[in-house]
């Protein structure tokens, strides 16, 4: 399955100072977002930006939700999609898309 393609999304040069100054980030701040789900999906845009890992599980994701209008620029907090790609086995991966988020799971794109 191929990724959503809708155009990426630009940060502000605030948004991006701002989530690479959280004590617990964990990723690098890009510039721009694009979709991370999959291709054709219904409802808003989702990317992540950052993650606050404070470890024990004490994650807190820094989700931008959007859509094409330009109406809808929301910054979530929603936790991950904990569906893992082969049940029980130590191995598998998690889908790590935004809980109860539209189309097929990270694992399956
Ligand atoms: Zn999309
Ligand atoms: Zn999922």
């Amino acid at each position: 399955m191929p990724f959503c393609s809708t155009p990426d999304v630009p940060l502000t040069a605030e948004e991006i100072a701002r989530l690479s100054a959280l004590p617990d980030g964990a990723h690098e701040v890009k510039p721009v977002l694009g979709c991370e789900l999959e291709s054709g999906h219904g409802g808003p845009h989702w990317a992540q930006a950052q993650a606050e890992d404070r470890g024990l599980d004490s994650i807190t994701n820094w989700w931008l939700r959007w859509d094409e209008t330009g109406n809808l620029r929301d910054w979530m907090h929603d936790d991950t999609c904990r569906a893992d790609s082969t049940a029980g086995d130590p191995d598998s991966d998690f889908c790590l898309l935004p809980a109860g988020h539209a189309g097929c799971h990270s694992w399956a794109l």
